[in-house]
């Protein structure tokens, strides 16, 4: 791999589109990575991915499947620690994401979680910032959240799949019955 080559972690393709859009204009050579255990059930996993293959087929990006749905270890890490959860579940799809691109000699990582305004935008930059340092593999990181309507409109024509929520069960409840924990 060339030094400005960088393993996009993929929440989903519809933050994905505009991302590696911008790397790509960024002068990198992009590479999508799928590995999400915190989307629950697994059905809900799986139209997700759906969405995401047609969108590297579609916008003609190579697109590595970590075919491994670790929700076991997502839940061991997160069960009795809720409030924390969203930090558990960026460190373990992060550290997966730079241990891929490291095994497959990318030069840096990054990820489409970046463009969210849903996200928590420090705690994301904070985890990767530490994983990139214990590792030796640079993050590489835009604040791209006004553009997460445009990447929603690049989508759009495709009629991909769209969620209605974050991901893990606990956002589900969330989000169908108005709790917030
Ligand atoms: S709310 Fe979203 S980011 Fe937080 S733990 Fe659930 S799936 Fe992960």
């Amino acid at each position: 791999m060339k030094d400005n080559s960088v393993l996009i972690h993929c929440c989903c393709a519809h933050c994905t589109a505009y991302t590696v859009d911008y790397w790509r204009r960024q002068g990198y050579e992009i590479t999508a990575f799928w590995y999400n255990p915190n989307i629950h059930p697994f059905t809900e996993h799986q139209h997700r991915l759906e969405a995401m293959r047609s969108l590297a087929k579609e916008f003609k990006f190579p697109l590595i499947i970590n075919e491994r749905y670790d929700m076991i270890e997502y839940f061991n890490r997160v069960v009795g620690h809720e409030d924390r959860r969203c930090r558990y579940c960026f460190q373990i799809r992060l550290e997966k994401t730079a241990e891929t691109a490291l095994k497959n000699g990318f030069s840096s990582f990054a990820s489409s979680l970046l463009i969210s305004p849903h996200q928590k935008h420090d705690m994301l930059l904070e985890i990767g910032n530490t994983i990139a340092e214990k590792k030796g593999i640079d993050f590489l990181n835009a604040d791209l959240r006004k553009h997460y309507s445009d990447s929603r409109r690049m989508t759009k024509p495709l009629g991909l799949y769209r969620q209605q929520y974050c991901g893990c069960i606990y956002s589900e409840w969330e989000r169908f019955a108005g709790e917030k924990q």
